[in-house]
């Protein structure tokens, strides 16, 4: 129970999208098991659409975990694709490159290890997308980071931006998560209001939001 949709619309909905096969299959019995928090089906399917529709080639994202929304936006991004993934956890980092070379995608996706505050500091290029998905207290901080390395017109995606309803529904609050509740909200309310950007929030998964980046700006909140 996600807290975001009835039980029965998010069953149906998952059980509408054909299982996946292969490597990201073993990814998913993976994360099962481990309790790796990986993008769910139905958010997995609306980035491939996302990054399909907008030939989206130079991807940044911002949480790695083992690698699987990494290799499957590359499936998505199809010939020559880059994509840049910045994870804390030396251990998720190693992790990653292996599944990631299993999927051979070694040339086309680079894991960057460390905190994703300091990495974003002395990262170069400008992405096509920036997928979010890390620690939810800092997403102000990690949209500070990398606004300027977006182009104009890309897509800046954020996933669990809902948090399992809290953000939306003072009674569904665990006290522990205020603090990243509150954040959230900041967040949310910030990307929706900024004339830099526009914004959707979906409710499918954790909530995910998806804003176009639409002129130059400097993020000072
Ligand atoms: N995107 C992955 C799941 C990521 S889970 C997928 O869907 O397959 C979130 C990951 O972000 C965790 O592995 C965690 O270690 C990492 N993380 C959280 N905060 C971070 C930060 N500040 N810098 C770098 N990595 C971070
Ligand atoms: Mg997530």
């Amino acid at each position: 129970m996600s807290n975001i949709n009835h039980d029965y619309i998010q069953n149906y909905i998952n059980g509408l999208i054909p299982k996946s096969q292969g490597i990201l299959e073993e990814l998913e019995n993976y994360a099962q098991d481990n309790h790796v928090p990986i993008v769910t089906p139905d958010v997995a399917a609306l980035l491939s659409i996302l990054i399909k529709t907008t030939n989206t080639k130079n991807i940044l994202e911002i949480g790695t975990a083992i690698g699987y929304s990494a290799i499957l936006m590359g499936k998505a991004a199809g010939e020559s694709f880059k994509i840049i993934t910045l994870e804390r956890s030396e251990e998720l980092v190693k992790l990653a490159r292996q599944n990631i070379k299993r999927a051979g995608f070694e040339d086309n996706i680079e894991v960057q290890s460390g905190n994703a505050e300091e990495v974003l500091q002395s990262l170069e290029g400008v992405y096509d997308m920036i997928f979010i998905d890390a620690a939810k207290g800092q997403y102000m901080d990690f949209l500070k980071l990398s606004f300027n390395k977006l182009k104009i017109g890309g897509l800046f995606i954020c996933d669990n931006v809902l948090f399992r309803g809290m953000v939306a529904e003072r009674s569904l609050l665990i006290r522990r998560k205020i603090t990243i509740v509150k954040r959230l909200k900041k967040f949310l309310s910030y990307i929706s209001g900024h004339e830099a950007m526009q914004t959707a929030v979906i409710p499918i998964g954790d909530g995910v939001s998806i804003s176009i980046k639409l002129k130059e700006a400097i993020i000072d909140e």
